[in-house]
């Protein structure tokens, strides 16, 4: 029995025609017992391994969702990072967690040495410890060690000054890891990559939908995003986490290489 590699490339040199006639040449080949490691995504948060992760609807990434525990490309990543920084969530740590999604909170609550906040604006998020509205934020300065705050600025009206409280409460020696959707990485819109895009008169579902990909965004962050967290005052240490993982890890846990963690410090 021939390597499924040899197989495939024989066929075409195409990953994408491997992908998309799998079922078909499974059938007809009877290749049930070749080995497939070679193609085989996982998900490194829940153990997940299979062919391939499901799309999800408006965004340009094809692999995005993990069919076992939902977890999206920068779940997985964020996983990736904090796994190799445990550095950032000693004993006694502060953390504040903003709109904590479901895998990072059960990997987080029960973490006893760690002063764990996941808070949100609404309470309709089960996960919470305090509703909190990030552009007012009800702690004192230099009060965190950890700020973790994933695709949230985007929902925020004010999301400098957003921005500056999040600088505020973290410590001196505090890190903040932020992240968002940026156009040309998470979103393909025709509009000026590098500027972020935002207009007061986009004010209904429908504009907010056409013009920001996603009808509760308020604006369509550019690759000058980063001159939002500057002007803040904040460092940015690192930004290329994803890239730096290299093209399998990219590859085998359906990643956006060009996706940043802005690891921020003041
Ligand atoms: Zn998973």
């Amino acid at each position: 029995m021939i390597e499924i590699k040899e197989f495939f490339l024989k066929r075409s040199n195409s990953y994408n025609y491997y992908k998309t006639n799998y079922n078909k040449l499974l059938k007809e080949n009877e290749l049930l017992n070749l080995k497939l490691s070679e193609y085989e995504k996982e998900c490194p948060i829940c153990g997940y391994k299979g062919i391939d992760f499901r799309p999800y609807p408006q965004i340009i990434h094809k692999e995005v969702e993990c069919p076992n525990c939902y977890s999206h490309e920068r779940h997985r990543a964020l996983y990736l990072f904090f796994k190799e920084r445990p550095d950032l969530l000693r004993k006694g740590y502060k953390f504040l967690h903003f709109a904590p999604e479901s895998m990072f909170y059960d990997l987080f609550k029960n973490r006893e040495e760690i002063d764990y906040y996941p808070v949100d604006i609404s309470d309709e998020n089960p996960f919470i410890r305090e509703i909190v509205d990030i552009q007012d934020i009800p702690y004192e300065d230099d009060f965190f060690d950890l700020i973790y705050c994933s695709h949230v600025l985007e929902h925020v009206v004010d999301d400098k000054k957003a921005i500056s409280e999040l600088k505020r409460v973290l410590k001196p020696s505090g890190t903040a890891l932020i992240l968002v959707p940026i156009n040309g990485i998470a979103f393909e819109l025709p509009y000026d990559e590098t500027k972020t895009l935002e207009n007061p008169q986009y004010n209904t579902p429908e504009l907010r939908e056409k013009y920001y990909g996603q009808d509760d965004h308020l604006r369509l962050y550019g690759r000058d995003f980063k001159d939002r967290l500057i002007d803040a005052g904040f460092k940015i240490v690192s930004d290329d986490f994803i890239r730096n993982l290299g093209h399998e890890a990219v590859d085998r846990y359906a990643l956006i290489r060009d996706e940043n963690i802005f690891e921020c410090v003041k």
